[in-house]
């Protein structure tokens, strides 16, 4: 193996061990500065994402969604990157704030359905449970409980999954041609996604509304309705919302852990994740219902058409 190998290897290791970890290694090796507090978009993170970029920024670390040509389409390896990238995030003691944003004109079109029609059409109930339960309710539910403050930057379709995904952070910075929807039911059969975020980022009548009707939100409207936190010019929005995130990084880190932690509780004692949790079950029974095989018996590519987005 070639030196450059080794120490590539090294680098990844260091990257997702623990802080503690790369404290006693990184001196070892020579390579804990570097990596604990200027960490940019390097190669090692290239080498280790294909479907993500990971950009540092003093203490905001900004993770960009990489599947431009699809949209940003959530297949399983973008989500297994996704979450391994968060995870690596929390570790870094250097980190404060994340910033969740994504490549491209749109940030998420919703999971990757031509993936699902592939490998994931014929699953047994145990199948699909298993998988749904890691990646789309155990991600989601690692990104709610992020330790650290994190906001999505969000441009164009933030659509079904996407939808999900985003309202996971802490707080959206949306531009001006952002638009929200979850068309699931209507589209597929579907009971919404799989994590029912929706009536606990904006009114339960606006919920209603909003997953009834299926159709697309703007971004003025979320902001109206409290989903959005602020509205900027398309041109402006990475830096719009990272100025968000290094005004949020100010804060003292441990005051703003416990807080974010405190706010969260507002949510438990209100029931959300025992609310998420039956939804998840629901929406499993609903895979299976007649009304979403005839969906699935004619194909999920006829809902892509009817601008469905979510995976099976
Ligand atoms: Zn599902």
């Amino acid at each position: 193996m070639a030196a450059l190998d080794v120490q590539r290897i090294t680098l990844a290791v260091i990257g997702t061990a623990s802080s503690t970890m790369r404290e006693k290694l990184g001196p070892l090796l020579g390579t804990h500065k570097r990596l604990g507090t200027m960490r940019s978009i390097t190669d090692e993170d290239r080498m280790t994402y294909s479907n993500l970029l990971v950009e540092q920024s003093g203490p905001v670390c900004r993770i960009w969604l990489n599947r431009e040509p699809v949209r940003n389409a959530q297949s399983q390896l973008l989500l297994d990157e996704l979450d391994a990238a968060l995870t690596r995030a929390r570790d870094d003691a250097d980190t404060r704030v994340v910033v969740l944003a994504a490549k491209g004109k749109h940030f998420s079109a919703g999971h990757d359905l031509k993936e699902a029609q592939e490998k994931r059409a014929d699953f047994s109930v145990e199948e699909r449970w298993a998988y749904e339960e890691k990646r789309y309710f155990n991600y989601c539910m690692n990104l709610w409980d992020f330790p650290k403050p994190t906001v999505a930057q969000v441009q164009g379709a933030c659509v079904a999954a996407g939808f999900m995904v985003a309202n996971m952070c802490d707080l959206i910075v949306a531009s001006e041609d952002a638009f929200f929807s979850d068309p699931v039911t209507h589209t597929m059969g579907a009971a919404a996604t799989e994590v029912l975020i929706h009536p606990w980022v904006m009114s339960l009548r606006a919920a209603k509304e909003f997953l009834f009707m299926g159709e697309r939100v703007s971004a003025r409207r979320a902001y109206e309705l409290g989903i959005v936190n602020k509205v900027v010019a398309i041109g402006e929005l990475p830096d719009a919302a990272m100025q968000v995130a290094q005004r949020i990084a100010q804060a003292p880190p441990f005051a703003m852990r416990i807080l974010k932690k405190s706010l969260n509780r507002v949510a438990d004692a209100q029931g959300m994740r025992q609310a998420l949790s039956a939804h998840f079950d629901l929406h499993q029974l609903s895979h299976v219902s007649s009304e979403y095989l005839r969906t699935r018996d004619a194909g999920l590519a006829k809902a892509i058409q009817k601008g469905a987005t979510h995976g099976a």
